[in-house]
């Protein structure tokens, strides 16, 4: 098969075809239109095999993440997803694989009606680059620098699961929770919940390089502080049932690819919230406070943790 082949066989019509693609897979360029009155909401990531990801990852799943991880960001910014390019870098062109990861691509795209209008083919060590699109009425994108003094911080689903599973994997040979793996491999990025936080939140990220670091960068863009409750970080069954409290404390407060939205809302606006918890589940963590720094207190009132610019426990 050469480069036009596997473009044709396996990326080409996979994905939802849409009105506003003049022009999609096959020219130089893709042609889009932008709705009158709307934003441009961009964003790419890069996932790099022995970095990422190790060579047992399901194909499927790949296909899946590589486009989830990108889509987490639009929801983070409250933009509806549109557009897709994918730059792909293959070892060899091995046509199982090609099916299983097209097909994991394609059915969340399909989900989410995203539209994969062109990209790259290069040989080389394998490695997935996915560039969205989406669109955000204009001035509503949501930004990480928009909390204030007394917005409530909440997160949504739970958190440190993906970092369990992570870690089982690299220690344990036992069979890991499908729960757990499945939030390590299958991420849902959190379109509809980003989407109604537009017009209700003060700021929001993704959650992808541990809770405490992506809320630091809230602060940070804000110019203000936290506090929060570690006993009140969400945790599944799975990870209950996986790792004493102190540990998946620790999970969820510094773990990496959770892929969850956290966000800040000012107090008069919770209540609306009920909305968005019908799509997700979303627990109250903390408090921002106007002092610059980051405290991370338990259910004593025992400070674990405070500081700021935030890195490694
Ligand atoms: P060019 O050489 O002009 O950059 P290519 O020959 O690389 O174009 O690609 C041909 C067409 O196939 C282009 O429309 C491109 O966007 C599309 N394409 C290439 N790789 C991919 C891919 N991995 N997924 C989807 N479309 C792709
Ligand atoms: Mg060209």
């Amino acid at each position: 098969m050469n480069e036009f082949d596997i473009i044709a066989h396996y990326f080409t019509q996979k994905t939802p075809a849409r009105s506003d693609v003049v022009l999609g897979i096959g020219d130089d360029c893709a042609l889009l239109d932008i709705p009158a009155g709307k934003t441009l909401a961009v964003s790419t990531d890069t996932l790099v095999s022995g970095i990422h990801f190790f060579g047992d990852v399901p194909a499927h799943s790949l296909g899946h993440k590589a486009l989830a991880v990108n889509l987490s960001d639009l929801a983070a910014m409250g933009a509806q997803p549109a557009w897709v390019l994918m730059g792909l870098t293959l070892p060899e062109p091995n046509q199982a694989w090609l099916h299983d990861f097209s097909r994991g691509f394609a059915v969340l795209a399909n989900k989410l009606h995203v539209c994969l209008v062109g990209g790259d083919l290069t040989k080389g060590p394998l490695s997935i680059t996915c560039t969205v699109f989406g669109l955000v009425d204009k001035h509503q994108a949501l930004m990480r620098s928009g909390a204030k003094q007394g917005d409530k911080i909440y997160v949504t689903g739970t958190l440190g699961d993906a970092a369990l599973a992570l870690q089982l994997k690299k220690t344990e040979s036992k069979a890991i929770p499908e729960a757990l793996l499945n939030k390590l491999y299958m991420p849902t990025p959190r379109i509809q919940a980003g989407l109604k936080l537009a017009e209700l939140a003060n700021s929001a990220i993704d959650i992808s390089d541990g809770f405490l670091a992506d809320l630091g960068h809230i602060l940070q863009a804000s110019a203000v502080g936290a506090q929060v409750q570690a006993h009140h970080l969400p945790l599944s069954d799975a990870m209950h049932a996986n790792a004493d409290v102190t540990m998946a404390r620790r999970y969820a407060l510094n773990g990496g690819d959770d892929y969850e939205l956290c966000f800040t809302i000012s107090p008069e606006k919770e209540s609306l919230l009920s909305e968005v918890s019908k799509i997700v589940p979303l627990t109250c963590v903390g408090t921002i406070i106007e002092k610059r720094c980051l405290q991370v207190c338990d259910e004593h009132g025992k400070m674990d943790y405070e500081g700021y610019g935030y890195t490694h426990f």
